[in-house]
């Protein structure tokens, strides 16, 4: 295609053990959020045909792959965990240049991919049933696991090597083949994420990719009547859209939404480690996590403090772009998530919360080309406000005083998502009605919002999620179906 950009390698579809060009011949740009000028790679835009194509290899690649054994597919993961080892600072700077965190957050996703994958080449070896006692002495009964057979997964662009891997890695060991769609802004990152699988050598269809835009590929792949699963992580709007999908023609479905996560802060907090926490889970990332402290709740004995000190810290945050050493807090992903986290600052704004700092792009010209926004606090922020109750998905918190404990875990409470909360308090009763009565997938005390750990359960309640759990052994329940076995002598 004729373009204004500069640079950019074509990365294509994997269907069937190949790499193989959209049939119409189109490609769309990746480009740098830092500079957008800069593309990073084209990438095809497919059709319904390549989609077609990659979920009937697929379908042909299930039973030769379900009939191996878990530990014989555990050692295809571990060849790709060994090739996404070797390639990890090249995919890490892939990262970066596509969408805009910073070059240590990206090595730190890509390696925490690398143990994704080891972890689920374990798994290959462990137990998938259960012996049920049987009324009758004479018979055993026990449980076992299969896959559903041709498992989706439409990714977003937040985490494009860890989010298609922990969904990949356990719809593999457990004997599914799969269709990626990953979001089309991180989508040379996952062709390279896929390269390493195909590196491992895998039988031709089990793994396939196809890019394209997701109204076309993400909801084909959903209500393509041979895919048995599919599994998401995005916005609610498009979640729903793709359960729904599933769920009218009878297939499996798990889906990862949205957060709007609160912090505590009681008035035994540790103010320090509190505030770090806040300004971690809040803006790392550039607030593009769906586990990113977006609430802040504090106690009304130490707000004073605690605000002085947050924004003494926020204000020193370095702005810039994500390959540079020096740079704390890289840009938006994309030029639409900018403009939505500057519109919600707007909202903010009219609805009458008062900006603490940032509230804009910075003026450094270096950054002109990129999809900036400066870390952003507001307070003032009451519970009707939007932007204490919509998910904004960029580097902005919300600060909301409270009278009391009670009072705090109340208005974290008022919110339609419920992913994670975390709390400070060194007091034994806050923690325990904390975590009595928040509704939240992921509670933390002394613990930022954002970070999970691989081998632990990860999901939402509410809105949150469509309630099931990723990640850890959790994976298992999605990606396999239960079969009671009953035997007679
Ligand atoms: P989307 O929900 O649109 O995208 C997530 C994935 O779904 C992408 O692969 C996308 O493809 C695909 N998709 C888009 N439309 C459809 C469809 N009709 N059917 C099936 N799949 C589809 O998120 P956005 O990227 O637009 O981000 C919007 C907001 O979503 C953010 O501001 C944030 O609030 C939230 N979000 C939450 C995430 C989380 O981790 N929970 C991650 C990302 C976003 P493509 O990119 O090619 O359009």
């Amino acid at each position: 295609m004729t373009s204004v950009f500069v640079g950019g390698q074509t990365y294509l579809n994997y269907i069937n053990g190949e790499w193989c060009p959209a049939s119409a011949g189109q490609t769309v740009p990746s480009i740098n959020p830092a500079k957008r000028t800069e593309v990073v790679g084209y990438v095809q835009s497919s059709s319904l045909v390549e989609l077609k194509q990659a979920v009937a290899s697929a379908k042909a690649a299930q039973q030769g792959w379900r009939k191996l054994s878990g530990s014989a597919r555990g050692d295809y993961l571990f060849k790709a965990e060994n090739a996404l080892e070797r390639r990890i600072d090249e995919i890490a700077e892939t990262m970066t240049r596509e969408m805009g965190k910073t070059l240590p957050e990206a090595k730190g996703e890509t390696a925490r991919g690398i143990a994704i994958l080891r972890y689920y080449a374990g798994e290959g070896m462990r137990k998938i049933g259960d012996v049920i006692p049987s009324t009758d002495s004479e018979a055993l009964m026990f449980t076992t696991r299969v896959p559903l057979g041709v498992v989706g997964v439409i990714s977003p662009w937040n985490f494009p090597v860890a989010i298609p891997i922990w969904k990949m890695a356990p719809a593999l060991i457990y004997g599914n083949t799969v269709v990626l769609k990953p979001a089309q802004e991180t989508a040379v990152t996952a062709a390279k994420v896929v390269e390493c699988i195909a590196e491992a050598g895998l039988p031709a269809g089990v793994l396939n990719m196809v890019t394209g835009s997701g109204s076309v590929i993400g909801q084909g792949l959903a209500e393509h009547p041979d895919v048995n699963g599919i599994t998401f992580t995005g916005s609610n709007q498009v979640g729903k859209r793709v359960g729904q999908a599933a769920l009218a023609r009878g297939a499996k479905y798990q889906l990862e939404m949205g957060g709007k996560n609160p912090i505590i802060i009681a008035a035994d907090a540790d103010l320090d480690l509190a505030v770090n926490a806040t300004i971690s889970g809040g803006m790392k990332s550039t607030g593009q996590k769906c586990t990113a402290t977006s609430r802040v709740i504090v106690v009304r004995d130490v707000y004073e403090a605690f605000k002085e000190k947050l924004i003494g810290k926020v204000k020193e945050l370095k702005v810039g772009k994500g390959m540079e050493t020096t740079t704390w807090l890289g840009p938006c992903a994309n030029e639409k998530q900018m403009e939505t986290v500057l519109s919600y600052i707007q909202i903010g704004l009219e609805e009458g919360a008062t900006l603490l700092c940032g509230g804009g792009k910075p003026e450094d010209p270096e950054l002109k080309e990129g999809f900036y926004v400066l870390p952003t606090v507001f307070e003032g922020v009451s519970a009707q406000m939007k932007i204490f109750r919509e998910e904004i998905f960029g580097p902005v918190l919300a600060l909301t005083q409270a009278e009391t404990i009670e009072e705090a875990i109340q208005l974290a409470n008022d919110a339609e998502f419920g992913l994670s909360a975390s709390i400070y308090t060194q007091n034994i009763s806050n923690m325990l009605v904390f975590i009595q009565d928040m509704d939240a997938g992921l509670v933390r005390i002394n613990a930022e919002t954002a970070g999970v750990e691989l081998q632990a359960p990860f999901g939402g309640m509410k809105h949150s999620s469509s309630h099931s759990r990723e990640q850890g052994q959790a994976a298992i329940e999605f990606f396999t179906a239960i079969k009671t076995i009953y035997i007679k002598s």
